[in-house]
């Protein structure tokens, strides 16, 4: 089919999905996770503090710098970056390969350094950008969610003209609109087969 030729990529369910802060990607992975129970989220682990709400093991491994250390040392990590020039971030590699082993969809939420990481690791991964309706709603839900001081924010919106930037990397791009909406584009674009003569 198109996406075969277009790519010629081996089957394969590994999809990364990035975009720019506040764009909502934690929200559009959690409704997958609540929703799609047949997809594995992969869990990062990071040494940023827990948010209120957010549950060890679920949201992330929360882990000291000592641990991280250690994770990047003993080859844990499929891919680890320092995120908006503050906490690191990384995805722990064995539970990726034992899901796509067993025939699962994996989705990882991850950065743009980290979707650039994986692509060049597993060059069959997906690659999707979430993008915000506009750039002022974009504002708007950093500002809205209020987990950030100002100057985190300027940072964060920073980062996020450098991101939106790099999109036409991408395979794929789906709007966020609505958390639903875009939760069922990225799972249908999972579900994508490759030409049945590749399976
Ligand atoms: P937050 O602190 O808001 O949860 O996440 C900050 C950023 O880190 C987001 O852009 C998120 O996608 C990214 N991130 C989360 N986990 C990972 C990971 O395992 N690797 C990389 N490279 N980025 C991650």
């Amino acid at each position: 089919d198109r996406e075969a030729a277009n790519h010629g990529r081996r089957p394969n369910r590994l999809v990364v999905l990035a975009g720019p802060t506040a764009v909502g990607k934690g929200s559009v992975a959690g409704y997958i996770r609540e929703n799609y129970p047949d997809v594995l989220l992969s869990v990062s682990a990071t040494t940023r503090s827990p948010r209120p709400g957010e549950v060890d093991g679920v949201n992330y491994f929360f882990v000291d710098d000592a641990e991280f250390d250690r994770m990047i040392g003993a080859g844990e990590l499929l891919e680890w970056a320092t995120v908006h020039n503050a906490s690191r971030y990384g995805t722990p590699r064995r539970p990726i390969e034992q899901a796509l082993e067993a025939g699962r969809s994996v989705l990882l939420e991850i950065d743009l350094q980290g979707a650039r990481s994986v692509r060049a690791a597993m060059p069959e991964a997906r690659l999707i950008f979430l993008l915000p309706p506009t750039w002022e709603e974009l504002v708007r839900r950093l500002i809205g969610r209020g987990t950030e001081d100002s100057a985190e924010q300027q940072r964060r919106l920073e980062t996020a003209k450098v991101e939106l930037a790099a999109q036409d990397e991408f395979d794929y791009r789906v709007v966020n609109s609505d958390v639903a909406d875009a939760a069922r584009e990225v799972v249908d674009l999972m579900k994508i087969r490759t030409a049945p003569s590749r399976s």
